[in-house]
């Protein structure tokens, strides 16, 4: 049995200590930070980590990067051409920290951890200061001092098995939240740089999770979204005497939680108990994000994926027998090294026998230190162009159909934005499937729930109108 290593009391007690002197110092001097977060959820939750610190270090949250006097660019290395945009946005900075030289700017996020990266731009940007990964969000008060006394630090260290516990979160959003249940990946899908940057596979304890989740719930906030790269194979190194599917019961009776959602999940890990996890606890939103990423079981096998095409219909066939109203959603590759014409016909038939409610498809680009960037049959620019075109035209078919079986469905929205542009104020929500209904409404309702009535479709979503608020 695997025991999860965690920062230690005293070492967190001694960088909130480091962060109170702070704030003697920046909170009177009105202070504040920008913080620019790009890529996933994973992100977006570290940025909430790092804000938190900021706010507890004395600064406010300004309104643009050019009025702050702290700017953090969290970074994301899954996509393409980030490293080139990012260069491009700190570049531009250099003019802001010449006419303001105290501004300090920094960098963190996943592609800090790539080999050489965080070296490279602390040479090529004098005007940076501060560089760290994802591991060492915990000592951000100690970074940010050594910054402060005029050092200029990269801090990129491999802390693969210790969990942070009670760092400081600041949450913008009042309705959801997302909780992390386990950090890292051990799958090493061919493509994919996350497990050489974030790490191996550890959960968190179910206790810590539910701690969070009652506290989260206290504060107002009713729909939480579980997060991992693959939930599914939360405490399988038995590290947490549960399973994914004990963790959702775990945590489901938390009084005033009505939404619980999670994301990723694994074909190769979604198991029979998750399925009857789903159906069976009221608060569970039917809705999986199952990434399939192809069609083709050679394409499946060079991509590392371990499950074949007949898996993953097999899930999706036993779910919606025993959750009649799931929806799924995917994350699609084309052009993978060695994909024929063939094999991209698979994955169209796939998407056809699915009927997804949406797909996020992507053009095959290498990550550099991957196994599949070595491949050697890579796909030429302008195949995986039209494959991805023709893939984005079928799925576009699908979500008008998936969007047609709902009209005249009643259900409950919780409310998360208004539309103020046009002639009526327009209300979004989602269904717990996650499918999303525009309806006129009074924006006095954000972040409540009501319950809409679909009336029409048109491409991308659901209208409707409001039949009880
Ligand atoms: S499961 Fe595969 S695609 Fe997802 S983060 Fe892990 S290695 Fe990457």
């Amino acid at each position: 049995m695997k025991t999860n290593q965690f920062i230690s009391q005293n070492e967190l007690d001694e960088q909130k200590r480091i962060a109170l002197a702070l704030s003697k110092e920046i909170e009177p001097r009105g202070l504040t930070f920008f913080v620019e977060t790009f890529g996933c959820q994973m992100n977006v939750r570290d940025s909430e980590t790092i804000k938190g610190w900021l706010c507890e270090i004395g600064y406010t949250e300004a309104e643009d990067k050019e009025s702050a006097d702290f700017i953090l660019f969290n970074t994301c290395c899954v996509r393409d051409h980030a490293e080139k945009r990012l260069m491009g946005n700190i570049g531009a900075l250099k003019e802001l920290k010449d006419a303001r030289p105290s501004t300090i700017i920094g960098v963190c996020g996943c592609m800090m951890q790539q080999e050489g990266v965080a070296k490279k731009l602390l040479k090529r940007f004098p005007h940076v200061s501060l560089v760290f990964g994802t591991n060492v969000l915990h000592r951000f008060p100690s970074m940010l001092q050594t910054v402060l006394n005029g050092e200029r630090i990269a801090v990129t260290d491999r802390a693969d098995d210790a969990i942070a516990e009670g760092l400081p979160k600041m949450r913008d959003n009042l309705r959801s939240a997302f909780v992390n249940i386990m950090y890292g990946c051990d799958n090493y899908c061919s493509y994919c740089i996350v497990p050489y940057v974030r790490g191996r596979e550890r959960s968190r304890r179910p206790e810590d999770v539910k701690r969070e989740i009652v506290s989260l719930v206290s504060s107002g906030i009713s729909e939480i979204t579980l997060l991992g790269q693959n939930v599914n194979s939360y405490g399988n190194d038995g590290s947490t005497g549960m399973h994914f599917a004990d963790l959702l019961r775990y945590v489901s009776d938390v009084p005033g939680l009505r939404r619980i959602r999670f994301m990723s999940s694994h074909p190769k890990d979604l198991n029979d108990d998750v399925i009857r996890a789903i159906a069976e606890i009221p608060n569970v939103c039917h809705h999986v994000h199952l990434p399939v990423q192809s069609g083709n079981n050679e394409i499946l096998k060079r991509m590392n994926r371990r499950y074949t095409r007949e898996h993953y219909l097999s899930i999706v066939q036993r779910l919606r027998e025993a959750v009649p109203d799931i929806e799924f959603t995917t994350d699609i590759i084309v052009g993978f090294p060695g994909e024929t014409e063939e094999a991209f016909n698979d994955t169209m038939s796939l998407v056809k026998e699915v009927g997804f409610a949406a797909a996020f498809t992507f053009a095959y680009s290498p990550r550099q230190g991957t196994v599949a960037a070595r491949m050697e049959d890579q796909i030429s620019e302008p195949v995986k162009k039209q494959r991805l075109s023709a893939l984005n035209t079928l799925q576009a078919e699908k979500t008008v159909e998936n969007n047609e079986k709902y009209i005249g469905h009643v259900g409950e929205v919780l409310v998360e934005g208004c539309d103020c542009r046009g002639e009526a104020t327009m209300l979004y929500g989602k269904y717990p499937n996650f499918k999303m209904v525009y309806f006129p409404g009074d924006p006095i309702l954000l972040n409540r729930y009501v319950t809409v009535k679909v009336t029409k479709t048109n491409k991308n979503s659901l209208l409707g109108e409001m039949i009880h608020a």
